[in-house]
Formats: C-alpha cells, structure tokens, sequence
C-alpha cells in the first residue's frame, strides 16, 4: 500500500514537472526570449527595419573566412532583401521567425531550425508580427560581402508562410 502511494505520488510529480516544461515553452513574447549569446548594440544601418539588435560573436580573419553573429528582431522587425556571396546558415535560437528566399513562400522558423541558404540567393529573415526572435547567422565572407537588396513589401511580409 505504502509502495503504491509513493508511486502515485511519483507520477503526480512528473506530471507537475512536464505541465511546467510545457507552458514554459508556449511562452516566447518579446521580453520572453531567453538570452544565450549577448544581445549586442541596437542596429542604426537602414538594411533593417524595426528594432535589432547585433551581436559579433566571431569575426571572420585571414585565418577563418566565416562571420558568426547573434542577432535579435523585435517583432514586427526584419532585414531588407540580401543575398550573401558565400552562403549563410541561420540557427533559430528563440521565438518565431521568418525566413523567404526568392521565388519560395515564407517560411516560419522556431528555436531548434536550421536553414541553410545557397550562396547568391535573395533572401530575406526576420521576426514573425507578435513574437520576437533570435538567430545566430553563420556567414562564409570568402566570396565578398553581404549585397543588400530592396526593403521586403509589406505584403510581402504579412504573406501566408508555408513549412
Ligand atoms: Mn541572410
């Protein structure tokens, strides 16, 4: 008797726990996303719209050719149109994203994704209209610098996403 009282006991608990685990994870509004990498200067270039933040995590040299950035988009915020000559790799880290290359509908990205974008390809990312997000952009610089290109159309970026 005693055994089983522990052990419904013990399911009660891990019943707690995994409730907790999963309206924690429900929860990513702007002043919700959790910080790993620091969130860096507030961006002042007009390739953005919206509040950003920048953070230089590795800088490319002679000796490695590939930038690594944090970076985070207030909602509603977003990068112009670009392409990167080398090609880029997005982690999601927080929040709800988008991410759209040319001639493709708009994907939503969540902490976890990984998108990786060809070299030379128009894109553009940034966050989703309610939710802030995080990203680490990890950038091949061997072939050039980012080009950037016209500022995403509203419609554009209200446009259905489709994973
Ligand atoms: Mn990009």
């Amino acid at each position: 008797m005693k055994y089983i009282l522990r052990f419904n006991l013990a399911c009660l608990l891990v019943l707690l726990y995994s409730c907790n685990c999963s309206s924690v994870e429900s929860n990513s509004k702007a002043e919700e996303v959790s910080i790993i990498f620091p969130q860096g200067d507030k961006n002042t270039n007009d390739n953005f719209k919206g509040e950003v933040w920048v953070k230089s995590l590795v800088d490319a040299d002679s000796l490695n050719e590939t930038a690594v950035g944090n970076v985070t988009f207030a909602p509603g915020a977003r990068s112009k149109w670009h392409l990167h000559p080398a090609g880029q790799i997005i982690l999601a880290i927080d929040g709800k994203g988008y991410y759209q290359e040319e001639g493709q509908a708009k994907k939503i990205l969540r902490k976890g994704d990984v998108v990786k974008c060809p070299p030379n390809v128009p894109h553009w990312h940034g966050a989703s209209e309610d939710t802030a997000f995080v990203q680490v952009a990890i950038t091949g610089r061997q072939n050039g610098a980012t080009k950037w290109l016209q500022s995403v159309t509203e419609e554009a970026y209200h446009a259905a996403a489709k994973n």
